[in-house]
């Protein structure tokens, strides 16, 4: 299947041409006739799958029909750019990419689009807003502040785009979303796009999308067959050394490393440091222009590890990210599966490597398990594992469970989850990482 084949407009395709997609993804193909049709869409897919074109193509085309169809109504007299299209994504890196993303493939159009997320001033956002705004990618808290400043106006919108969906549930971002919906009108088109497809999720799909078209890509829960995958034991102590040999020894270049926390990944990028890597950590304790710069760097490649938390990291698209290495093992293993998928992006291969002490043989069973396969193992001289170091409990975080800004999205969040008919999950309540937006 080809990409004309799919009725988009020629200003489009001309941009899609120059971004070198020759062939819609498995997603692409799926998605983009079920949106044009004015469906609802429910899909399983994860970070590289081109999901994002997936939506983002077809709403830019729904954009223009409209546009022909409405260049004469009254609200386009009113000299008004009503919004159209809002699509609400988990972080601000993930927000930021979507926009990079419609912005090239909205290149030859006449349309506006723009990304508001926290952590940064809110001013220059309500002023853009108030020129007149297309399609707006958002992140929930930001987003709704914005509403409380009546700087934006949801109820014109026709399509509602909730990304990576099963993230923003895990955020405890579920009654921003709820605040958020309750604003737009009735009647619009929704597109949920989840990795995972856990009974919360699903349950939240009942109670936004309308009669949904489901499109699945990969197995759910399963990891990108493009990514090959090793596990290499190691003595907790030796980890920081055995990393930074397998830097300098296979000479990689761009090494994307995941750390449990933030103190971690902070420590950790000091340490490479010392041994001669160019490094910086990313995580939510980080201003935004700390992270923009530290992603710029890497993708520059002016630094070679970026050590990520797994918030921090959720919706870095890193063109040819060829390796990823897990420092620590998540605690949730439905994180292994993000965290990999951020190697082996659309046709490109890609490593990931586990650095797993003897504390984290119960992580690596449930990630085994999740994934249905058995990881194989690496094992480098002169790192073999001790056997006579005994294992200890891992230390859970002591970063867990920062309340969000606006104290109700994840203060009491079992009970308000009840509330609105959506189980919580006693394992992520208890176990996962929360970063404010
Ligand atoms: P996404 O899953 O949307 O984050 O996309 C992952 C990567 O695939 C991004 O770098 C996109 O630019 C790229 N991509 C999306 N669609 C295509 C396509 N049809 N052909 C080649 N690359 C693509």
């Amino acid at each position: 299947m080809s990409f004309d084949s799919l009725g988009l407009d020629a200003e489009i395709l001309k941009a899609i041409q120059e971004q070198n997609y020759t062939d819609p993804t498995p997603i692409q193909q799926q998605a983009i006739p079920v949106i044009l049709s004015g469906k609802d869409l429910m899909a399983s897919a994860q970070t590289g799958t081109g999901k994002t074109a997936g939506f983002g193509l077809p709403i830019l085309q729904k954009w223009v029909e409209q546009q022909a169809q409405t260049t004469n109504k009254l609200e386009a007299k009113k000299g008004k750019r009503p919004l159209y299209a809002l699509i609400l994504a988990p972080t601000r890196e993930l927000a930021a990419q979507i926009g990079e993303n419609i912005r090239e493939y909205s290149r030859y159009l006449p349309i506006r689009s723009l990304v508001v997320f926290g952590g940064v001033s809110i001013n220059p956002q309500m002023m853009k807003l108030r020129g007149g705004v297309d399609v707006l990618i958002a992140t929930p808290g930001r987003l709704l502040d914005l509403v409380q400043q009546n700087a934006v106006d949801l109820s014109t919108i026709k399509m509602l785009v909730l990304d990576e969906a099963d993230r923003m549930l895990d955020m405890g971002f579920i009654h921003d979303i709820r605040r958020v919906i309750a604003k737009l009108p009735k009647k619009r088109q929704n597109l949920m796009f989840s990795a995972t497809f856990s009974d919360e999720i699903k349950v939240l799909a009942q109670s936004i999308l309308h009669a949904p078209e489901l499109v699945a890509v990969a197995k759910t829960n399963s990891a990108s067959e493009q990514i090959t995958q090793y596990v290499h034991r190691v003595d907790k102590r030796r980890k920081r050394e055995l990393l930074s040999y397998l830097i300098g020894k296979n000479q990689w270049q761009q090494v994307l490393v995941f750390t449990r926390t933030k103190y971690g990944a902070n420590h950790l990028a000091e340490q490479l440091t010392k041994d001669g890597i160019k490094a910086a950590a990313i995580h939510g304790n980080k201003s935004q222009g700390a992270r923009t710069k530290a992603l710029a760097d890497f993708k520059s490649g002016q630094i070679r590890a970026l050590v990520a938390t797994d918030i921090a990291a959720r919706g870095l698209d890193i063109e040819l990210l060829p390796y990823v290495v897990n420092y620590e093992l998540p605690q949730v293993a439905e994180d292994y599966v993000h965290r990999i998928g951020r190697t082996g992006r659309a046709q490109n291969e890609g490593q990931a490597i586990s650095l797993v002490c003897i504390d984290e043989l119960p992580q690596l069973k449930a990630i085994e398990k999740l994934i249905k396969k058995t990881i194989p193992e690496l094992t480098t001289q002169g790192f073999e594992v001790d056997p006579k170091i005994k294992a200890e409990p891992i230390k859970k975080s002591s970063q867990r469970r920062v309340p969000p800004k606006r104290g109700s999205a994840n203060s009491n969040r079992s009970p308000q989850f009840n509330q609105n008919g959506v189980k919580s999950s006693s394992r992520h309540n208890h176990t996962k990482n929360k970063q404010p937006n």
